[in-house]
């Protein structure tokens, strides 16, 4: 393990802002995760660990401390039966490229999860989830160093705290689990009917009747190609915001307003609103600003991207205006959805 100085965070972030980070290092293994976490008390400092930066964007201060960037690889599949697979990954694998494996192997319950950037570990955080699949379905546990016990813990799914794109990693216990490796519960089910709208309305411009898993996966490949910014190519974090969910009385009051606006009812009543609807009514679809040099992109108002931003202060400027305009409008608190590091 090396640990090297004065690292510019914005290379480790997609969004491309923020200061620097005091400490910097990368981990391969369990050993060397260990190795770094007693390296930063060693120094006290604390350790923050990262994959690809796709989720993340950093403070214009930077990190008085050991930023770790988990590497830790592998792609083990057990299986069961013909039917029941086992997948132990890796945090670090890039998480497309699991996808993609899993595919190819004709395992189903990932596929509409195909080219969501970012690494494996980074998918139970937020409970990554698109076109009606979402990683708590399919995920049997996680392998993580606890910093509190400083030991090694293996989480049940089911201790994992998830909701609509959110854990206990994000929430009551953010800082306090380094994830090493995910085993993930994978079927032969073909994928069927009925499918999210995008899909079902894909699968018909493109007469696809044969609902493959390599269909679905080049369906969703195909559509967020289209539809939203290549970060190696554009400064963004993908959404910005999270889709608001609210209870029956604020949907039924929005409804009478805005009789035309997309929602969809959960079990529990509570209705699910598209934030990227949201900002096109407040007219910020396709917006440039002059002040911050962060635009919202045009075929998909919910990622923000960063053209010409000179902080991350640009950043949370734009955002402000968003978040402002969107309460002020229709009453709803937009949420962030990438983590503002440290
Ligand atoms: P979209 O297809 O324009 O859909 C916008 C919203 O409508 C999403 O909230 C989606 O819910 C909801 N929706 C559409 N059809 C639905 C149905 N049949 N039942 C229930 N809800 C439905 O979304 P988009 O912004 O282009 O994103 C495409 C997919 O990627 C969505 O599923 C989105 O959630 C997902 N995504 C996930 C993340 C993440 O995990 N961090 C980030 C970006 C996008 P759902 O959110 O429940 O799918």
């Amino acid at each position: 393990m090396t640990v090297t100085e004065h690292t510019d965070l914005s290379k480790l972030s997609t969004m491309r802002l923020g200061g620097e980070a005091r400490y910097y290092t990368e981990v391969t293994s369990r050993a060397e995760i260990e190795e770094a976490v007693n390296w930063a008390i060693e120094h006290q400092v604390p350790p923050l660990m990262i994959g690809g930066g796709s989720n993340i964007f950093w403070r214009d201060e930077g990190f008085e401390g050991l930023v770790i960037v988990n590497k830790l690889m592998g792609y083990d599949d057990r299986a069961e039966d013909d039917n029941n697979h086992f997948l132990t990954i890796g945090a670090g694998e890039n998480w497309d490229s699991v996808v993609a494996r899993s595919v190819s192997a004709g395992l189903s319950g990932i596929e509409a999860l195909s080219l969501i950037p970012g690494t494996a570990g980074a998918t139970p955080i937020q409970n990554v989830g698109a076109y009606g699949q979402e990683i708590a379905n399919v995920l049997v546990s996680v392998d993580a160093y606890d910093l509190h016990e400083r030991t090694f813990v293996t989480i049940a799914a089911s201790d994992c705290g998830f909701g609509y794109r959110t854990s206990r990693f994000k929430t009551t216990d953010r800082d306090r689990y380094l994830i090493c490796n995910l085993t993930l519960h994978l079927t032969r089910k073909a994928p069927a009917e009925p499918f999210y709208r995008a899909l079902s309305d894909y699968f018909t411009a493109h007469s696809i009747t044969e609902y493959t898993l390599q269909a679905v996966r080049d369906a969703v490949v195909d559509i967020r190609s289209s539809k939203l910014p290549d970060p190696a190519k554009v400064a963004n974090n993908g959404s910005f915001f999270a889709n608001p969910v609210v209870d029956e009385p604020t949907a039924a009051r929005l409804l009478v307003e805005y009789p035309k606006m997309p929602h969809w009812p959960d079990a529990a009543g509570r209705s699910k609103i598209p934030a990227a609807w949201l900002i096109e009514e407040i007219g910020f679809k396709d917006y440039h600003d002059p002040e911050t040099g962060m635009a919202t992109w045009a075929t998909q108002p919910l990622v923000l991207v960063n053209e010409k931003a000179r902080s991350t202060a640009d950043l949370l400027a734009f955002k402000a205006k968003i978040v402002d305009a969107v309460q002020e409008k229709f009453g709803i608190a937009l949420v962030q959805e990438p983590e503002l590091l440290p």
